[in-house]
């Protein structure tokens, strides 16, 4: 994938966590505070704005990089941070590369999680987004052990995040504002995991349609 695949990975994840943001926020309402899938649609519409605004031919890292930067300044909530701090930190595992392969975009998500798990502390079982990240990455990882190409891996990681993500309904969230709920988070999907699933698919997408 090149810079400008990337940035079409951004603006179909923006299409879709807008389509989906009343879902997003239902999920928010029930154990946070129902601002996610308005969070997600402010901060990944300016993240469209930030890539359409590079120079042509500019690199995947960059696109990242921008992208990262408008959704930490324009993206209410802990996920804005979370989710800006992923793409900055995807795009400088990128660094200057013309074209991405399988392996470095591997990279890429690996960094992205680590950059979540720095900043949000979250660990494993915890009810948040790293539960479907954590996932993702572990996925992408056996896909690319098994030689598939980017566009398969990125399939796995999606599918990877969807199953880590139905597996948050029974936690008990120990980060974020769900865990001030305790026992009462339970029975709940995690609105950051499902916006992971939506985002994973989109890269999935945009990685199909560029037949890499
Ligand atoms: P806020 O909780 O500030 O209203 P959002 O509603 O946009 O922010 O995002 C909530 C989501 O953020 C949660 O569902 C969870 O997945 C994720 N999240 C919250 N805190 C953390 C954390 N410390 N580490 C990882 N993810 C977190
Ligand atoms: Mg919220």
């Amino acid at each position: 994938m090149n810079g400008a695949a990337l940035a079409g990975w951004i603006r179909r994840a923006a299409e879709v966590v807008t389509a989906d943001s009343d879902r997003l926020t239902r999920l928010d309402a029930a154990i946070g505070d129902g601002d996610h899938g308005l969070n997600l649609s402010r901060g990944f519409a300016a993240a469209v704005e930030a890539v359409e605004a590079l120079p042509d031919g500019a690199p995947p890292g960059k696109v990242l990089i921008a992208a990262g930067r408008a959704i930490v300044s324009k993206t209410g909530g802990a996920s804005g941070p979370l989710y800006g701090t992923a793409l900055r930190r995807a795009g400088k595992a990128l660094g200057d590369a013309a074209e991405i392969d399988a392996a470095l975009l591997g990279a890429a998500l690996r960094s992205a999680l680590e950059g979540v798990q720095e900043l949000g502390q979250a660990a494993e079982g915890d009810k948040t987004m790293v539960d479907a990240l954590i996932p993702a990455v572990g996925a992408y990882q056996a896909a690319l052990g098994r030689d598939e190409s980017l566009a398969e891996c990125a399939r796995a990681a999606a599918e990877g995040a969807a199953e880590g993500a139905e597996a948050t309904v029974p936690m008990q969230a120990r980060k974020g504002r769900a865990s001030y709920l305790g026992a009462r988070s339970v029975d709940h999907l995690d609105p950051g995991a499902a916006s992971t699933v939506l985002i994973l698919r989109a890269l999935a997408d945009a990685a199909a349609g560029e037949g890499s």
